[in-house]
């Protein structure tokens, strides 16, 4: 009567299918972590996402010690140390929520082996990481396993009706097992992280959640596209990438307040299943063109890559993006947009390059939906427009403006007014600012 609740993606204990069926099964369980050493080699971890998980896991041991239990974390290789615990603990299952990347899918398929091997069963609760699970909705015709484009995509997702929500277990009892310390930040990852990071862990994405439904959400369809608005869009990324808060809760919330804003905010999150389920089903797309054109011919730039990656471009609406992913470890999504597309479409970089920089900063850095986004920048992947490229000072001119962002970001340019603060290459006077490093639109 004892299973054992297997902690990945889904650092929660509200709207938590793998915990809940593990609480449901046996009398007691052991919710597990385990600082697995196969994750430090894939070169995934960074500074960033290790101070923000290290937070989730506190968080989650304290919600856990409230209920009566606590985490148990023990240190090496995930497979090797579940089978350990359970051997310990004599726990006869072992719960998992279902994972995406090629790393997640190899790890069940460890994982079952290894238990079936010890006479102990592996149970995997899909609807965790997603809204809708990945392989949940195939498109008609033969041949057709995965749905490419988000349109038709979003018709099937919309009308989906998800699992019901589910708050927190009151009581978590649990075995006689030890446990090892909780990891510290420079454990997962050495280096220092940026100075603006959020505060990771499940109580916080609540507050978050609560305060973003208090107003926020229903202006977001207006101010979403806006890099600089106040509380424009959620900040609920990391969070999500984490497991803090379940995707299900999110959209069943957003759908029962209704609204343009809930609406749009509910399509944003039909986007982050979407290109769950398409790494889903080609893992190897996470540095692998996805379609429509394998290009080469990718320019070297080290100039350009190092200008742009230190926010020097001459660029204000770009240079103001890659400043704020460096201080804070996010960076707002039209800011995303526009950097990508200059980096593969006006330097002609390869995407890879780009997203490798951005796994290694973001604190919602996450296979699926960097790697996804980044091809879809970069015409590699599932736009189905792959030639566009998005003019800068357009854009800016459109989302920034009179240029909050930028003036907040690039203060060498704030004494500019207006929308001139897009253009300093037309201001006569010297700025302690570079010259723009490929030729301005106008
Ligand atoms: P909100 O606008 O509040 O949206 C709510 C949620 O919807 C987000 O938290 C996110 O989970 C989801 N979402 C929103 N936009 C997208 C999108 N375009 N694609 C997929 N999901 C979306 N998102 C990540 O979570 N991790 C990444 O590593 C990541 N890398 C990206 C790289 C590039 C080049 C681009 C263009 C986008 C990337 N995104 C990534 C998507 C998006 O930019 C972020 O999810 C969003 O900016 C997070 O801020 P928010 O929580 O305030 O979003």
């Amino acid at each position: 009567d004892v299973a054992v609740a297997l902690f990945t993606s889904d650092l929660r204990v509200h709207d938590n299918p793998m915990l809940r069926a593990a609480l449901r099964e046996a009398e007691r369980v052991v919710p597990l972590f385990v600082v697995d050493s196969g994750i430090a080699r894939t070169g995934f971890p960074a500074p960033n996402r290790a101070a923000f998980l290290a937070d989730c896991l506190a968080d989650l041991d304290a919600s856990l010690r409230d209920r009566g239990g606590r985490l148990v974390v023990a240190r090496g290789d995930v497979v090797a140390e579940t089978c350990r615990v359970a051997e310990a603990t004599g726990a006869a299952t072992v719960h998992l929520a279902a994972g995406v990347s090629g790393y997640a899918t190899r790890r069940e398929r460890r994982l079952r082996a290894a238990l079936a091997e010890a006479g102990r069963g592996l149970t995997v609760h899909e609807a965790s990481l997603t809204a809708v699970p990945p392989g949940a909705l195939t498109p008609g015709g033969r041949g057709k396993d995965r749905f490419v484009v988000f349109t038709p995509y979003f018709r099937r997702w919309d009308v989906e009706s998800l699992r019901a929500v589910r708050g927190a277990p009151r009581v978590v009892r649990i075995p006689d097992v030890r446990s090892a310390p909780l990891p510290t930040p420079g454990e997962l990852a050495p280096g220092e992280a940026s100075p603006a990071l959020p505060r990771g862990g499940e109580n916080e994405a609540r507050r978050r959640l609560r305060a973003w439904e208090r107003g926020p959400l229903d202006r977001y369809a207006e101010r979403h596209d806006a890099p600089g608005a106040e509380d424009g869009t959620s900040r609920l990324s990391p969070y999500l990438h984490f497991g803090c808060v379940s995707p299900v809760e999110l959209v069943s919330r957003a759908r029962k307040r209704g609204g343009d804003g809930a609406e749009a905010f509910v399509r944003q999150l039909a986007w982050r299943d979407f290109y769950h389920q398409m790494l889903a089903a080609r893992p190897n797309s996470s540095w692998e063109d996805f379609r429509y054109r394998r290009r080469t011919g990718w320019r070297d730039d080290p100039a350009g890559v190092a200008a742009w990656r230190d926010g020097r471009t001459g660029f204000p609406i770009i240079d103001a993006a890659m400043r704020q992913l460096r201080h804070e470890g996010w960076m707002h999504n039209r800011a995303r947009l526009l950097v990508a597309s200059f980096l593969t479409k006006t330097l002609d970089v390869d995407w890879r390059v780009g997203a490798r920089y951005f796994l290694d900063l973001l604190v919602d850095g996450d296979l699926a939906n960097n790697q996804l986004n980044w091809q879809w920048a970069a015409g590699t992947g599932t736009d189905t427009r792959p030639n566009r490229v998005l003019n800068p000072l357009t854009q800016a001119l459109r989302h920034d403006r009179g240029g909050p962002f930028v003036r907040r970001w690039v203060p060498e340019l704030a004494a500019l007014r207006g929308s001139a603060v897009h253009r300093p290459w037309r201001v006569p006077e010297r700025l302690d600012y570079p010259a723009p490093i490929v030729q301005p639109p106008d």
